[in-house]
Parts: C-alpha cells; sequence; structure tokens
C-alpha cells in the first residue's frame, strides 16, 4: 500500500509569528495580515517534502509541523 504524501500543519498556539515558514517555504505557506501563516493542508508534492521538514526544524516555536498522510496513519501499528 503506498502512503500518502504528509501535510503541513500549523499549530495556532504554539505559532508567535515569526515568519521564517513562510520565508523558507514559499511554495506552501503564505502570511496573514498579522504574519501568522496560512497553510492549506494538502498533501505536500515529493519534491517540496524535504523543503517542508526544513522549514518545520527551523520554526523557533516548533509549531509547523509535518502530519503523515492517510495511508501512512493507518499502516501504522502499536509497539504495545
Ligand atoms: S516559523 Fe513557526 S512561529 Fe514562525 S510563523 Fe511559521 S509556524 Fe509560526
Amino acid at each position: 500500500m503506498r502512503s500518502e504524501p504528509p501535510r503541513l500543519r500549523v499549530d495556532p498556539i504554539a505559532c508567535t509569528a515569526h515568519g521564517l515558514c513562510a520565508e523558507l517555504l514559499p511554495e506552501r505557506v503564505r502570511l496573514d495580515d498579522w504574519g501568522y501563516p496560512i497553510v492549506d493542508g494538502a498533501p505536500l508534492e515529493p519534491e517540496l517534502v524535504a523543503h517542508a521538514r526544513r522549514a518545520a526544524a527551523a520554526c523557533p516555536t516548533l509549531a509547523l509541523k509535518l502530519e503523515a498522510g492517510a495511508g501512512a496513519r493507518a499502516t501504522t501499528r502499536s509497539t504495545r
């Protein structure tokens, strides 16, 4: 089974509107009038996944996250 590509998500509580994510990933992040990021949550194109991971790692508050796609989640097993 092929897993779906990851999706971008922003934790609005943790985000402090640095705007770094929009600089690092302008293809998928734009800023609103107050400097908060707007992401559409659609699956990332494969060529953008590495850039998205870099943007998430660079977020000073760890508010930008990559969520596994639906297929990946469905195949994840508990190890307990
Ligand atoms: S880099 Fe992080 S804190 Fe800054 S705007 Fe993006 S998500 Fe928010």
